[in-house]
């Protein structure tokens, strides 16, 4: 069937809008083996001068922090100008940024549509502040007392995306060029949305690009990486990253984690047990931290504190209680103060040194295991709102 055009109304504009340019490539995830090949396959840099432009640039990028090729001064005019051609450094779009009451800072931050994740920074913590940054978008892995873990959206994270997030922090709290001494972002945590053993490859990239000396230069034992219990992922996390590791426990036998931790039922507590007794580099000085948030009634009694501690015998280990983090729709509650302390004083009592880690940024909701993004949190009660009858209260 033969279609006639009608031309004579056809608009002054072209009917098709022109070629949309190809999004420009970002830089800030590539390894500096990755950058070199990324210059010279653009034909931008000469095969013999890849690996000292790549230098350049990375000091640029990572230890300047700029997100303009045309502030390379020592880069030629020329080379700037074929580099925007074909590049970009551009940060992703920061869509909300809260301050609490206590200095914790958190942002939201959309990478790309529909794509958001939230990153918090909290002062006083580690050797100054400590950024706990995401991995994935959601999580697939349901832990019962965790708010990301209901966001149905998941996603793994690039290594470039991971590394914008502490880029995005180091922007705001103004630490360019990357400070040898006095940073107030000393230490990083992944203990924000995800499961970062699922992500490995991504996260341990991102690591080698946010350790490395001539760039952001936070050192591996600054960066510590918490897991779920992904067993066989462990060895390759320390021989690959060289980073501390935390492990969300929660339970000490496998009845009750399985309820709290769903993947206990692969990987049962004797299995990560014996997985983290083999953590690459364990020692008095690299101890493994066991993250142990705190129940009303569900894993907080006294018996349970002396389990944990027989459990943990023989392994160099830290303890962080953390208060839970009330979410809209949670079915747990937090344990009494009274309880957390008496559970922390039979810690205490095995040489456990003040295990209860402070509530930070709770009037932003910016607390462990509450970060889930602001738009899954609006689409979610836009269906409640849908969903309610007409007439309710
Ligand atoms: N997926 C990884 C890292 C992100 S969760 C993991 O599970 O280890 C970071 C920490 O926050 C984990 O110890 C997790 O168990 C804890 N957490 C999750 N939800 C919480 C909540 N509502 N209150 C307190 N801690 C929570
Ligand atoms: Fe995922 Fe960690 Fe939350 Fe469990 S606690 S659902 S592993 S983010």
């Amino acid at each position: 069937m033969g279609v006639t055009l009608d031309l004579s109304r056809a608009p002054a504009q072209p009917l098709a809008p022109p070629l949309a340019k190809p999004a420009l490539a970002n830089l800030t995830g590539l390894s500096r083996t990755e950058l070199a090949q990324a210059l010279v396959e653009a034909e931008v840099v000469r095969p013999d001068k890849a690996k000292m432009r790549a230098s350049q640039l990375w000091r640029w990028m990572h230890h300047y922090g700029v997100t303009d090729f045309a502030q390379m001064t020592d880069v030629a005019k020329e080379t700037r100008a074929a580099l925007a051609e074909t590049f970009t450094l551009a940060r992703p779009e920061v869509v909300e940024r809260q301050v609490s009451k206590d200095g914790t800072r958190k942002w939201l931050i959309r990478m790309a549509p529909g794509i958001e994740v939230e990153t918090v920074y909290i002062p006083d913590v580690g050797r100054a502040g400590a950024l706990c940054v995401s991995s994935q978008v959601g999580c697939t892995l349901n832990c019962t007392f965790c708010h990301t873990g209901t966001q149905a959206l998941v996603r793994n994270l690039t290594a470039a995306e991971i590394v914008a997030q502490v880029q995005i922090a180091r922007d705001d709290l103004e630490e360019w060029p990357s400070p040898k001494e006095d940073r107030r972002l000393s230490n990083i945590v992944f203990m924000g949305m995800g499961e970062p053993l699922y992500n490995l490859d991504h996260v341990a990239q991102a690591i080698d690009i946010i350790a490395d000396n001539e760039g952001i230069a936070i050192s591996r034992r600054r960066i510590t990486v918490s897991t779920s219990g992904v067993v066989p992922q462990l060895e390759a996390l320390g021989t690959r990253t060289q980073t501390m590791l935390a492990i969300s426990l929660h339970a000490t036998n496998d009845e009750l984690r399985e309820k709290l931790v769903p993947l206990n039922r692969k990987y049962p507590l004797a299995e990560l047990m014996a997985g983290i007794r083999a953590y690459p580099g364990l020692s008095n000085a690299r101890r493994v931290t066991f993250e142990y948030v705190m129940l009303k009634g569900v894993n907080d009694s006294p018996a349970e504190a002396k389990a944990l501690v027989q459990l943990l015998k023989g392994i160099p280990a830290k303890i962080n209680l953390i208060p839970f983090n009330k979410w809209p729709g949670s079915e747990y509650e937090c344990s009494d103060w009274k309880t957390i302390e008496a559970f922390a004083a039979i810690l205490n009592r095995a040489g456990y040194a003040s295990p209860i880690r402070t509530p930070r940024g709770r009037d932003i909701l910016a607390a462990c295991g509450q970060l889930k993004s602001e738009s899954e949190k609006l689409r979610a009660s836009a269906r409640r709102k849908l969903d309610a009858p007409q007439d309710a209260p």
